[in-house]
């Protein structure tokens, strides 16, 4: 037996309506049915959920087919139509399925009716999931829609090429909207340093369907930088294939920016701008690293220390011994060549380190620097502050195991000169 099959039957007589029932049970279902005979019965019985199917037979006093086809499509357009014709009558046949009534079965064809029934509840079915993943698909399109329409997130929907096909509001303000307009190339506007590896990123996770998260910058429309930080997601169609990737991007350029700020002030003394000691003995390794490795190259290291610095502060003040500082640093940096370093190792102590110099080419700087030092005179409130330092030499050796052994060479040399009379430069070899 059939499962059960609840009906509705527009039918004035119910001897009539019964003989339908018959037929049906005949071809094995188990039909039960509600039969009205008028369009107010029907608004009724439409209202009952069990219902699976409207059989309208044709004509019915009070009630003729296209109206009861009408009060159905209003009420409950899921439900399968079926015309039962007492005679045949084609311009009524034609009408009716062009107004939407499923099927239409003319007088004598009743043996028709099982069969028909079933294709059209089968047919409902289909339109009824059809219509549930419509509805579905329309909610997660509007979820998808409230979701990257409210997020600061740059979220753009990609083909496997690299072509936009989805770009969130979020990238109206950073770019032309022709730049960024549906199958243009997702990768143009990224910074020419970073294209081919966001590419490289990109295809992967097109080939192996596994995202990636990628730092890149854009280049935006007023030519400015921004640092992002993305994610990529796979999207896969029914086959599993990958056919779409999702990016989200987030601007961290603040954050980079804090990190340079922080990264270069834990690098750098306060008071003279100048790499602080922990920069400079990193800078002095590596130095020693490339003397060690590079047998041709050479490289020198200048200890340099104030002469009678305490008696600045001593005389004119903290504050006054702070401007010497400064001034010091001045006139240092600005005899140095880009390549060298000059750091402050600490109080009055600095250092400097000069790659491609030996002993010989180091001497004559310091003493260069030494004289230019003398030379100069820092002022601190109309005050003239002379000021002369004092400089050990040394250059790196291949065999050193790291810069304690320059910097211990430099500052014996350094005690030297401060023991020779200061305002002077010693080597030591
Ligand atoms: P010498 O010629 O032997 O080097 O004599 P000096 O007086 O320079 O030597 P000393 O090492 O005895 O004194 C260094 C002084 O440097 C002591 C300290 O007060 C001063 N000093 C260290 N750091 C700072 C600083 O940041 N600011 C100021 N104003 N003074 C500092
Ligand atoms: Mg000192
Ligand atoms: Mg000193």
């Amino acid at each position: 037996m059939k499962p059960e099959l609840r009906l509705l039957i527009v039918e004035t007589s119910a001897a009539e309506a019964e003989g339908l029932l018959e037929v049906l049970r005949g071809q094995g279902y188990a039909a039960t049915a509600s039969v009205v005979s008028g369009s107010a019965a029907l608004r009724e019985a439409l209202a009952a959920p069990d219902c699976k199917a409207v059989i309208c037979c044709h004509p019915v006093a009070g009630c003729p087919a296209a109206t009861a086809l009408a009060l159905v499509q209003e009420l409950r357009p899921d439900l399968p139509f079926i015309v039962l014709a007492r005679e045949s009558n084609l311009e009524l046949a034609v009408g009716l399925m062009k107004l939407g009534a499923h099927d239409y079965l003319p007088a004598g064809e009743l043996l028709r009716l099982g069969p028909a029934l079933e294709r059209e509840l089968r047919d409902a079915a289909v339109r009824r999931r059809h219509k549930l993943i419509e509805h579905r698909l329309h909610e997660s399109h509007e979820l998808f829609r409230a979701i990257v329409e409210n997020v600061g997130d740059l979220v753009a929907v990609l083909d496997t090429e690299g072509r936009r096909v989805y770009n969130s509001p979020s990238y109206r303000p950073l770019f032309h909207e022709r730049d960024i307009r549906r199958g243009s190339n997702s990768f143009a506007e990224i910074h020419p340093e970073d294209r081919e590896r966001i590419r490289a990123i990109f295809r992967r996770t097109v080939e192996t369907g596994i995202g990636e998260c990628a730092e890149f910058r854009f280049v935006l429309k007023d030519g400015s930088i921004r640092f992002m930080e993305s994610d990529g997601r796979a999207i896969r169609d029914a086959d599993g294939k990958v056919s779409k990737v999702v990016v989200v991007s987030r601007d961290i350029t603040e954050q980079k920016r804090l990190e340079a700020e922080l990264r270069e002030m834990a690098a750098t003394d306060m008071l003279t701008g100048l790499p602080n000691r922990r920069h400079f003995l990193a800078q002095l390794e590596q130095e020693c690293a490339r003397v060690h490795r590079d047998r041709e190259h050479s490289a020198s290291v200048l200890m340099i220390d104030i002469d009678h610095f305490k008696a600045v502060n001593d005389s004119r003040g903290h504050v006054a011994g702070d401007q010497v500082l400064r001034h010091l640093a001045t006139v240092m940096r600005q005899e140095l060549r880009r390549v060298d370093t000059l750091g402050r190792l600490g109080g009055e102590e600095f250092a400097i380190i000069l790659p491609g110099a030996a002993l010989a080419d180091a001497e004559l700087f310091a003493n260069r620097l030494r004289s230019k030092v003398a030379e100069s005179v820092a002022t601190h409130e109309g005050c003239a502050l002379p000021v002369t330092i004092s400089i050990g030499v040394s250059e790196i050796h291949a065999a050193d195991a790291g810069a304690d052994d320059v910097l211990g060479r430099a500052d014996r040399a350094l005690y030297c000169a401060k023991e020779g009379g200061r305002n002077r430069v010693v080597t030591e070899a």
